[in-house]
């Protein structure tokens, strides 16, 4: 994400800032410390259906087993006082997503401010960027969305970029097993 203060660029190994000294713990006093995390999926704003939940959570639970990778989806009321962009990096980097090596994914919807994002653990980038995982959610979420149909806009676009880094991974074993 681009720094709060000076736009700089941050991922998410450098939650400080290099250009102004910005420091994530910045947001610690405007965002409660989260709950903590109790599964592949939290949907604090209560907007999946349950049978959504399962459908979701399976292909969360198929792509971590596959890639041997962390995946999480969150839903939020609101991401105020700060955007879903900061929040979802925050929040990445609070839960430590995919662990020490930030091998995960995570995806947030924020009702309120009718937004999704994403933030794609620094090491899973050789796979597909930011940006682009970005533009896979304007692709296969946001029609749905904008339908109201939250099911099948999480789960549409969670599926295509569970895929992307499945292949991505298939791609590197294959390379590996050749060299
Ligand atoms: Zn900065």
């Amino acid at each position: 994400m681009k720094c709060p203060q000076c736009e700089a660029y941050m991922n998410d190994c450098t939650p400080i800032c290099s250009g102004c000294g910005f420091n994530i713990t910045e947001f610690d006093k405007v965002l409660q410390i989260p709950t903590e995390r109790t599964g592949l999926i939290m949907d604090w704003a209560e907007a999946i259906s349950s049978e959504g939940l399962d459908r979701i959570n399976t292909r969360l639970q198929s792509f971590c087993e596959t890639t041997d990778m962390d995946y999480c989806l969150v839903t939020v009321s609101t991401s105020a006082p700060r955007s879903p962009r900061e929040f979802v990096y925050w929040l990445f980097n609070r839960w430590q997503i995919g662990g020490e090596n930030h091998l995960g994914v995570l995806v947030l919807l924020a009702m309120n401010e009718r937004r999704i994002e994403v933030e794609v653990g620094h090491n899973l980038e050789k796979y597909i960027s930011d940006d682009e995982a970005g533009g896979v959610l304007e692709h296969h979420a946001v029609p749905f969305l904008k339908k109201g149909d939250i099911d099948n806009g999480l789960y549409h676009s969670l599926d295509m970029l569970g895929k992307i880094i499945e292949h991505g991974v298939a791609e590197e074993k294959q390379n590996e097993k050749a060299n």
